[in-house]
Order: C-alpha cells, then structure tokens, then sequence
C-alpha cells in the first residue's frame, strides 16, 4: 500500500501518454507550439505499462490514461488492453477532449474502458471555436453520443471563464442532466502557460448561478474524487472541483506520470522524478523505489488555496495531464 506523508493513501494512478494536442484550449495551451518533446523521449505503451503494473502491485486500483490528447497516440486500445489484462477489476478511465471519439469509443470500451471523462466547456460553435481556436463542437457533441451508444460511463468537465463561458453554466447543466451525465465543473486553476486574460469563476460564483434556477442541497466531498458533489431537487447530482478551497488536498489520493517517465506528486508543483531511464533498463526494483519516495514526498497541499501566495503554476496540464 502507498501511503504518504500526510497519512494519505495513494491509489490512483494519472497516466499523461502525450503532451501534443489538437486543440488550444486558451485556459490549457493557447500558445503551442513552441517545441514538442521529440516522440523518441515518450516512453512505448510497454514501458508505460511496465510502470502501471508496478503501480498496481503496490496498492493503484484506479488508472486515468491522459494527455495531451490521449486519443492522439496510436493504438491507445492496445495500451487500455494490456491494463485490463492484467487486471480487469482495475478502474480504468480516460480523459479526452472528445474530439477523435465517436470512430473508437466502441473499441476502446471492448478493449476494457469502463469510464471517460470529456472536457465540454460550451454548446456553442463560436464560442468552442474562441477557447480551443478551432471550429470543434460538432465533432465533441458526437464522441459523446458515442461514448454513451458504447455503454460507457460518461462525465463531463466544463471549466467557466468569466465573459467567455460562464453565461453557459445552466445551458451546459441541462445538457447533461437530460443525457443522465454527471457534469463537474472546474475552478479555473492559473497557471504560467495558460491566456493570462483568463479569470475563473470561484465554486461560490457557479453556485450562485445555478442557485438562480435551482434549488441544491450540498452533499459534501465524495470518496476518492476531487469534486464536491451537489443534488438537485429531483436527484440530479453535478459537481464542483475547488482546488483555491483550503481542504482540497485534504483527500487527495493521485499521482501523475508523464509520457516522458516523470513521477508528478501534485499538479501544482514543478518537483518530479523520472523513472523512465530504470525502467529502460528494466531495473523494476529501482522504479518501485522510486515511485515509493515520490509518494512519500507527496505536498500537503497546492498554492492554489493560499491567499498569501502570488506565484503562479509553471506545471503545465498538458503535460501533467490535469
Ligand atoms: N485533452 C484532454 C481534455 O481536455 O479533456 C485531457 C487533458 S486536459 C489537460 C484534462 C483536464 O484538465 C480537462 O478537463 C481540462 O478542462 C482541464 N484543464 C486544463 N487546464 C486547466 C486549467 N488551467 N484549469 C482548470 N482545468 C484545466
Ligand atoms: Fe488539449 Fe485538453 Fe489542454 Fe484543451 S485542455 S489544450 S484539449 S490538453
């Protein structure tokens, strides 16, 4: 078992297998590209795997594959079915922009997917074409149709930005709410690589606005997720990620490794370790040690909630994966 220094156990894995993108969200990477990391840094699907394994062994029960784009690498099945194989009770999710979806969401499924968080931050085409700078909704809408069509678990993340978005928080609830789909909103989390014009809106903020349609009643932080979990009337449950509240780490059970074999141990943070040259040498015993004194060196906490602090993240989310 994992556990690190705050008495925290860590047992889900997030497993960024590229940094490169189709979009260019502006709260994510505006501005790329500037240089990618050469595709001969990124560790194979088997390295990767070889990893995941040691993961699991220790105590890992939940796998997240993202990116980057996810859906960018090649035969991103065939990485999903090796992690089913050697243990099909694992809870094995992906993160996507949607955007290549609807052509693998069967075969992805097939291959042992049983959940997949997609980013939706509008249902309109002008505004998507403003945050991502691509004309892309049409192509989201119908990976989530096929996501749903493939019987999978399906959860949506919008993040509201202030003069951008936010006008949509209701519009975006009732989508999902008539498709039966968990909708999370995202505290917008700054960060150096991201538009610096964006503001966020606060989980106080988008309560207030549903609260103009709405009536909800708080149901607290659920087990092992980031979200802060809220019940409509009629039993609809969406959620808010709060990482600027003080208790956010508080649960935190997640870390992060990279296409390139950095260990993250907090989406805030610059510290990380790699594993990639152990396990290409396939010293599994040196990665295993590795992976233990990076859980053990595990932050109490981001500086997202600290009032004092004015630094902002240099960790960039297309690489850490969000
Ligand atoms: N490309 C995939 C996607 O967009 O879903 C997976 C990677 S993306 C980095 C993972 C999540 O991070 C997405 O839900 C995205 O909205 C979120 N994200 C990225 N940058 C963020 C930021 N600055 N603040 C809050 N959420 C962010
Ligand atoms: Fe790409 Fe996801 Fe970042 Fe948007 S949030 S630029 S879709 S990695």
């Amino acid at each position: 078992m994992l556990i690190d220094g705050f008495d925290r156990r860590v047992d889900y894995l997030r497993v960024s297998v590229t940094e490169r993108c189709n979009f260019r969200c502006q709260y994510c990477m505006p501005d790329k590209p500037f240089e990618w990391v050469p595709k001969e840094n990124l560790l194979s699907f088997e390295q990767l795997f070889s990893f995941v394994k040691i993961a699991m062994d220790e105590g890992v029960t939940k796998v997240r594959i993202t990116g980057g784009e996810p859906l960018l690498r090649h035969d991103l099945d065939k990485f999903i079915q090796m992690i089913h194989d050697h243990n099909p009770r694992v809870d094995l999710a992906l993160t996507s922009n949607g955007y290549l979806l609807a052509p693998v969401a069967r075969k992805l499924k097939e291959a042992g997917l049983k959940r997949i968080n997609l980013s939706l931050d509008t249902l309109d085409s002008a505004t998507a074409q403003k945050i991502v700078q691509k004309d892309v909704l049409a192509h989201v809408l119908e990976g989530i149709d096929a996501a749903l069509e493939a019987g999978m678990e399906i959860k949506i993340n919008m993040v509201p930005m202030k003069g951008i978005n936010d006008h949509e928080i209701l519009e975006i609830l009732q989508y999902c709410k008539a498709k039966e789909i968990v909708v999370r909103f995202i505290e917008y989390m700054e960060n150096s690589f991201a538009n610096a014009a964006i503001t966020g809106l606060s989980s106080d903020e988008i309560l207030k606005v549903i609260g103009t349609e709405y009536d909800y009643e708080d149901i607290g932080l659920q087990k092992a997720s980031p979200s802060h979990y809220y019940r409509l009337g009629d039993g609809y449950k969406f959620g808010i990620i709060e990482p600027h509240k003080d208790d956010f780490c508080s649960s935190c059970n997640r870390i992060r490794l990279t296409a390139e074999g950095y260990l993250i141990p907090c989406l805030y943070f610059d510290e990380a370790k790699s594993i990639k040259d152990a396990i290409q040498a396939g010293d599994f015993d040196r990665a295993r040690t590795i992976l233990k004194e990076v859980v053990r060196d595990k932050p109490e906490k981001n500086r997202w909630s600290d009032p004092e602090n004015d630094e902002i993240s240099s960790r960039a989310f297309y690489e850490t994966g969000g």
